[in-house]
């Protein structure tokens, strides 16, 4: 397979995973989109609820996309190469919201929770305790992220093969090919 198609995969099984997480988790997913520059694309989910529990799950869907990669570097024989290639260009955004949404949470569990976005923007002095509370999220939501990828591995691979061939999905279009994705259950009763 030639190097731009092995990115273009990786690249949709990547972002499928950000927005079929988003979707079971019940959040807006404005388009899914895959090519461009470098075979980069995106997945835009939207902020509608600014809560713990949200904050929580936008943490989540943050990692979903590298949970994605590590997934198939496994069953895909992804190369170690192409990996590394992968996390400089595609994680260093994923990187940025994972630490926006461990900032926010963090301020919420402090109780600092009265104008977050200020307390962001003036820059955040955590104490050392609440740098740890950051930490400590920030590798509960990767766990949480590789369970929930494993979960709902068929969904994210038919979102990744739709990508494939038309780059782009609404949410609508997403949604039909969540539910058109085989269950484990079915596949369980099936037998
Ligand atoms: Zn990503």
């Amino acid at each position: 397979m030639k190097a731009i198609e092995e990115r273009t995969r990786d690249a949709a099984f990547h972002e499928a995973a950000h927005a079929v997480l988003a979707r079971k988790l019940g959040m807006r997913v404005d388009s899914v989109f895959i090519g461009g520059e470098e075979e980069r694309g995106t997945a835009i989910v939207q902020v509608e609820e600014h809560t713990e529990r949200r904050y929580e799950d936008h943490l989540l869907v943050s990692w979903a996309g590298w949970a994605a990669d590590h997934k198939r570097r496994r069953y895909e024989n992804v190369s170690e190469q192409d990996l590394s290639a992968l996390y400089k260009a595609r994680h260093k955004a994923d990187k940025r919201l994972s630490d926006l949404f461990s900032t926010r949470l963090t301020l919420f569990k402090s109780g600092r929770i009265s104008n977050v976005d200020a307390e962001i923007d003036a820059g955040v002095k955590f104490t050392a305790e609440e740098r740890q509370q950051a930490d400590e999220l920030v590798l509960a939501a990767r766990v949480a992220a590789q369970v929930l990828v494993r979960e709902h591995w068929r969904a994210i691979s038919r979102v990744a093969e739709a990508l494939l061939r038309q780059k782009t999905l609404s949410q609508d279009e997403l949604d039909a090919e969540i539910a058109r994705a085989p269950s484990r259950r079915a596949k369980a009763g099936k037998r």
